[in-house]
């Protein structure tokens, strides 16, 4: 497996998935998460409706896979990160749950190069630093690792884009 590092927005990314930071609801919501729903068309929408009447609402820490509607990637992984609420090790555990689920579901649906956004660092408030380390530790020890050729971080804002740097070099 290879990881790469880009900044910008991901929902131009050509990758076989890109893993959305979505809530439980699965009916969209701001940051990356609108701008996923509002670039790809209503076939997203439509998947995450018919997956919420299945299933239910998506737990944090959980992944569910739909089209990309319009979108250049084939798939999106839509993911719930953790609302940050002070230094817990639930918090870090569900991020890196994020993480690992979204993998695995990439492996099942023969996915080979994957692009992740910043989970929870946004509206959800997670601390840039700590979800860098997590991010990075979490995909670097994936079990199954040899079974994705490809990690893309993309890094939508500058200081997630410096941390990633200093974690990955160029
Ligand atoms: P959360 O609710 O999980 O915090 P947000 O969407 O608010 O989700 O933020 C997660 C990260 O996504 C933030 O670091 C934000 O800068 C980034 N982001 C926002 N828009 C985009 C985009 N179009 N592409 C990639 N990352 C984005």
């Amino acid at each position: 497996m290879t990881i790469e590092l880009i900044k910008g927005d991901i929902t131009t990314i050509k990758a076989d998935a890109i893993v959305n930071a979505a809530n439980s609801s699965l009916l969209g919501g701001g940051g990356v998460d609108g701008a996923i729903h509002r670039k790809g068309g209503k076939a997203i929408l439509a998947a995450c409706v018919a997956i919420r009447n299945k299933q239910g609402q998506c737990k944090t820490g959980n992944a569910v896979i739909t089209t990309a509607g319009n979108l250049p990637a084939k798939y999106v992984i839509h993911t719930v990160g953790p609302v940050w609420t002070g230094e817990s090790e639930q918090n870090s555990a569900l991020l890196a749950d994020c993480y690992r689920n979204s993998l695995i579901l990439a492996i099942e649906n023969d996915v080979k190069i994957i692009a992740f956004p910043n989970i929870s660092t946004g509206i959800y408030h997670f601390p840039k630093d700590k979800a860098a380390d997590i991010a990075i530790n979490t995909v670097n020890n994936f079990a199954q690792k040899e079974r994705i050729e490809k990690v893309i971080f993309v890094c939508f804002d500058e200081e997630n884009y410096d941390l990633y740097l200093q974690r990955l070099g160029r």
